[in-house]
């Protein structure tokens, strides 16, 4: 066997002998002799690859434990950790874009307000038990301002939902401007999540799905935890604009599980993320939505998007008449294919305002 001294090991992999000394500590890389008299430590040549996936993984960001773990398995399933490792990265990337995104656009939206003063909402929501559930423990709510879903669940997931939306039902008065609708949201977050808790009155299993959305005068800021959805219908095309914090998302999202074997996967209810009576449970999603006249919104249930597959929303979402009858078309489809959850929907549109608003004249 070829030795190596620490210096030399440390120069071919490309890690300092500091980091070496490091990874020996938290046994990462364990020189392969000890001199016991010195203390020196002696490295072979077979350790070089162990070492050079090392230096490539920590240059990835990946953490030292999680290092270790991938360093001790054969190489198809270390492949399949990096890969998942990276989705993760990617899915929590994405979700901090969108709060960068949103402070942007915040903070550059004064000068635009002007253009966009003229648009409301127009809204209509519909709930309903389906054929199974023994009972409702979805709570939706549209107003003025504020749009709803929540999809409680355990026993005392009915007043977990109620709770949540109830404490966000402040922001139909809340003064808005243009530095706080960011904190606001916060802000009614963690009511929502005080809420929840006390709901729950200790039950830990009970919980609730929140996804909101607040229109500001000119844009509409998303809040979202849980596998309900919100959709966007624009120019004829629907756009999911939220993503499930389910775990068989997750597992999709790491290549651990085909889609298509999402319906039928025996943890296909249980969700990544919610408000819930137990301790902590993830932070909700933020994302700000420049309105346009012309475009419609659906927040739901997934009672609806479980049942209803997206060609079909779209169509029905698309239908012409009154707001309330598309709420009701939509719920009425998903009883007629089953009926096998809670499901609610809120419709709403965005719309030129019939009169200018008394602050323009
Ligand atoms: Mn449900």
């Amino acid at each position: 066997m070829k030795w190596l001294t620490i210096g030399a090991f440390a120069k071919a992999c490309r890690l300092s002998p500091k980091a070496l000394r490091l990874y020996d500590e938290l046994d990462l890389l364990r020189p392969a002799r000890v001199d016991p008299e010195t203390g020196y430590r002696y490295y072979a040549a077979e350790q070089l690859e162990a070492a050079r996936l090392v230096a490539w993984l920590r240059r990835l960001g990946m953490p030292l434990a999680r290092i270790r773990e991938v360093c001790g398995l054969p190489a198809g399933r270390a492949a399949q950790e990096i890969r998942a490792y990276w989705a993760r990265v990617e899915a929590e990337t994405a979700v901090r874009g969108d709060l960068a995104a949103f402070l942007v656009d915040h903070l550059s939206g004064e000068s635009r307000r002007d253009t966009t003063a003229m648009l409301e909402l127009r809204y209509a929501a519909h709930s309903d038990r389906g054929h199974v559930r023994p009972a409702n423990q979805d709570t939706v709510y549209a107003g003025r301002r504020l749009l709803a879903v929540a999809d409680g669940c355990g026993a005392a997931g009915a007043s977990a939902s109620a709770a949540a939306v109830r404490a966000l039902k402040f922001l139909e008065d809340a003064e808005l401007s243009a530095g706080n609708v960011l904190n606001l949201l916060d802000d009614a977050v963690r009511s929502a999540r005080e809420a929840v808790r006390e709901a729950a009155e200790g039950s830990t299993d009970a919980g609730t799905t929140l996804t909101a959305l607040l229109w500001t005068g000119s844009r509409l800021a998303l809040v979202h935890i849980g596998d309900s959805r919100a959709y966007l219908l624009r120019d004829g095309e629907l756009f999911r604009i939220t993503h499930d914090h389910s775990v068989v998302q997750s597992l999709i999202d790491e290549g651990r599980l085909a889609p298509e074997e999402a319906g039928s996967h025996p943890q296909r209810m249980l969700l990544a993320k919610a408000l819930s009576g137990g301790a902590s449970s993830g932070t909700p999603d933020l994302k700000l939505h420049e309105a346009r006249g012309g475009d419609r919104y659906l927040l739901c249930s997934d009672g609806l998007s479980r049942e209803v597959c997206d060609r079909r929303i779209r169509e029905l979402l698309g239908g012409g008449g009154e707001l309330a009858d598309v709420a009701r078309g939509l719920v009425d489809e998903a009883n007629a294919v089953g009926g096998a959850d809670n499901v609610s929907v809120v419709v709403a549109d965005v719309v030129f305002a019939t009169r200018p608003p008394a602050s323009a004249g």
